[in-house]
C-alpha cells in the first residue's frame, strides 16, 4: 500500500529563480507536488518550458527573468501576484560559478563582479521584491540557496565563496529586518550536488564525480535532498525558524580533516 503523502505547501504560491535546471528544477517539481503554485524565473527559456510541459499547467508558470535586473524581478513578482493572487514563498536559487583559479593574483575583477552580481545582488533583488508584496500581508517565507562555501573556505573560487558568505550575511540581516513584518528569511546550504553546475565545478578543479568525498558513508547528496530542505523552510512546519542556515552536507563542514581523530 502506498504511504500517505501530505501536501505540505497546499494553497501556497512560490517563485523559484534558477528553476529551469538542477536544484531549482527539482524544487519546482517537488513544490507543485506539495500543492504549491510555482512560477519559475530563469534565463534558459527552452529548458524552463520543458519543465513546465511535464507539470499540471494550472500549477506552473514560466517567466523569463535575469536576476541581475531589478525590473525582471519586479515583473516576476507582479506576475505571481496577478496570476495567483499573492506570494507566499520566494526561493532565490539562481547561481553560477566562475573559472576556478586558486591563485588570487590570476583572478579577473570582471569575473569576480559577474559572480557577485548573479549570486549576491540577484538574491538581494529577489528578497527586496518579494518583501514589497509580503510586507503588506504580514507573512511570507524567503529562502536562498547559499552553499557550504557560505561558512568555510577552500572549497570553491574566491568569487563564489565571497558571494555565498554574502548570501548568508544578507539572510541574517533580512531575517532581522523582515521579522518585524512576520516574514521568515532562511537559506539552504548544500555540499557538492551533481547538477550541471556541480559537475562543471568538479571538472574545473581537475577531478571527477568519483572524487567527491562524503562524510556520510553510503550516501550521495541529490538535488531532491536540497529541495526537501527548501520545502521544510517554505512550509508552516518551520513557522518559528528564521535567520537559519540549513546546511545539507552530511556533516562535511563540521569536520576538520587535519585534526580528525576518526581517520
Ligand atoms: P544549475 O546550473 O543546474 O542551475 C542554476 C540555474 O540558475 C540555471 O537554470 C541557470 O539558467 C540559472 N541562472 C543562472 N544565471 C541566472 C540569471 N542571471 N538569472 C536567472 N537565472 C539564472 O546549478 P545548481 O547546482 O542547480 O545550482 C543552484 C544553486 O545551488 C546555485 O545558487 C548554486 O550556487 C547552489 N549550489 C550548488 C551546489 C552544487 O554542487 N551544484 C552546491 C552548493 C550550492
Amino acid at each position: 500500500m502506498a504511504a500517505h503523502f501530505t501536501r505540505r505547501l497546499e494553497g501556497k504560491v512560490a517563485i523559484i529563480t534558477g528553476g529551469a535546471s538542477g536544484i531549482g528544477e527539482v524544487a519546482a517539481r517537488l513544490f507543485t507536488r506539495h500543492g504549491a503554485k510555482v512560477v519559475i524565473a530563469d534565463i534558459q527559456d527552452d529548458l524552463a518550458q520543458k519543465v513546465c510541459e511535464n507539470l499540471d499547467p494550472s500549477s506552473i508558470t514560466y517567466v523569463h527573468c535575469d536576476v541581475t535586473k531589478e525590473e525582471d524581478l519586479k515583473n516576476v513578482v507582479n506576475t505571481a501576484v496577478s496570476k495567483y493572487g499573492k506570494l507566499d514563498i520566494m526561493y532565490n536559487n539562481a547561481g553560477i560559478v566562475d573559472e576556478i583559479k586558486s591563485n588570487i593574483v590570476d583572478n579577473e575583477k570582471s569575473e569576480f563582479e559577474k559572480v557577485i552580481n548573479i549570486n549576491l545582488i540577484g538574491t538581494f533583488l529577489g528578497i527586496k521584491e518579494a518583501a514589497r508584496v509580503m510586507i503588506p500581508r504580514g507573512q511570507g517565507s524567503i529562502i536562498s540557496t547559499a552553499s557550504v562555501c557560505a561558512s568555510i573556505g577552500g572549497v570553491c573560487s574566491h568569487a563564489y565563496t565571497s558571494s555565498k558568505h554574502g548570501v548568508l550575511g544578507l539572510t541574517r540581516n533580512a531575517a532581522v529586518d523582515l521579522g518585524r513584518h512576520g516574514i521568515r528569511v532562511n537559506c539552504v546550504s548544500p555540499y557538492a550536488v551533481l547538477t550541471t553546475m556541480g559537475l562543471d565545478t568538479i571538472k574545473k578543479i581537475g577531478k571527477d564525480s568519483s572524487d567527491v568525498y562524503s562524510n556520510l558513508k553510503g550516501a550521495t547528496l541529490t538535488p531532491n535532498d536540497v529541495a526537501e530542505a527548501a520545502v521544510f523552510l517554505a512550509s508552516d512546519e518551520s513557522k518559528y525558524v528564521s535567520g537559519h542556515d540549513l546546511i545539507v552536507d552530511g556533516g562535511f563542514t563540521v569536520e576538520n580533516p587535519g585534526l580528525s581523530m576518526f581517520k
